[in-house]
């Protein structure tokens, strides 16, 4: 297999005047050790650079000269931070803090990503693909304006028990999808987005619901005219939703056209057919249907 050189690793980026490039790092779901920040700090002091916090959750030395670039590298692998991806490749996976450190986590974003990284990372493709996770529907890594959007979800429905029609769960309700109807809840799903706010909030655990799924969206975009991905699947573990990503990276590696993005060919490739087939293709036991 060919090896491809330095300058055209899409964590490469040529700044503006041609002389000097930016680097970005490896860090998957933004999260990076103390040993590992002080070794970017004394690289950055050999080089001779600055370092610029980037938006997906990874950090770039800026200014490097291109002749420094070969030993650079190398001191970023040897930190643990090596070269990252931008161009069209699969790059940074980012994700929110989730059950590590969030009260409304309802998955484990942090180590979903990693497993993502450790399998996907880098991988050329004919478009730039970017994959993140959120732990709940309050999105805080925009998941789904990413090419794949990952969501922990959950759908809370109502359990036998004396309901005392206290309003607690419809005030914690902030989608207007609890009513209270002759001194019960009632939830209404079409506005629900499954976030479990309302099971927390009853004092007497009348809302229950199974455990968290992982809402997968495919397509969506940020920059001059973003969108939202499109649902493809609801899964119940992680191991299943690194198969749909495998799924979906195969069919966009073999399929897509390199001259737009993946969600504006969408339509093109038959995306309502490939969804098709990549439900069939699932063990049903692993799909949570009704997201
Ligand atoms: S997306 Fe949800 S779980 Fe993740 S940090 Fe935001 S509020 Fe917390
Ligand atoms: S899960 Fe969230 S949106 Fe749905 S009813 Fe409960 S609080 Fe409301
Ligand atoms: S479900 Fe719980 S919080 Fe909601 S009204 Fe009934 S008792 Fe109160």
């Amino acid at each position: 297999m060919r090896k491809i050189p330095l300058y055209e690793k899409g964590g490469i980026i040529n700044e503006f005047g041609g002389n000097f490039c930016t680097v970005r790092l490896r860090i998957p779901a933004g999260l990076i050790s103390v040993d590992q920040m002080e070794g970017v700090v004394k690289i950055a002091r050999k080089y001779n650079t600055d370092v610029h916090l980037t938006t997906r959750q990874t950090m770039e030395l800026v200014h490097v000269s291109p002749d420094s670039l070969e030993s650079l590298a190398a001191d970023l692998e040897a930190n643990g931070t090596p070269i990252g991806a931008e161009k069209s490749e699969i790059v940074n996976i980012t994700a929110c803090p989730g059950t590590e450190r969030c009260r409304f986590a309802m998955i484990d974003s942090i180590s979903l990503a990693r497993t993502l990284d450790e399998k996907f990372f880098g991988k050329e493709m004919p478009v730039k693909f970017r994959v993140a996770v959120s732990s709940c529907p309050n999105s805080c890594v925009s998941e789904r304006l990413n090419e794949i959007g990952i969501t922990g979800v959950v759908r809370p429905y109502r359990v036998p028990g004396t309901c005392t029609g206290c309003g607690t769960c419809v005030q914690y309700c902030r989608e207007g999808a609890i009513a209270i109807k002759n001194g019960m809840i009632k939830l209404n799903d079409d506005l629900c987005v499954h976030c479990g706010m309302c099971i927390q909030s009853c004092p007497f655990h009348i809302i229950k619901a199974d455990p968290a799924a992982y809402h997968i969206t495919i397509g969506g975009k940020r920059g001059r005219h973003p969108r939202v991905g499109y649902h493809v699947v609801t899964v119940k573990t992680p191991e299943t939703v690194v198969n749909v990503v495998e799924k979906v990276v195969k069919w966009v590696y073999r399929k897509a056209w390199s001259d737009s993005l993946l969600p504006d060919q969408l339509g093109i490739l038959d995306f309502e057919s490939f969804k098709k087939e990549l439900i069939s293709g699932l063990d049903e036991d692993e799909i949570v249907t009704g997201y």
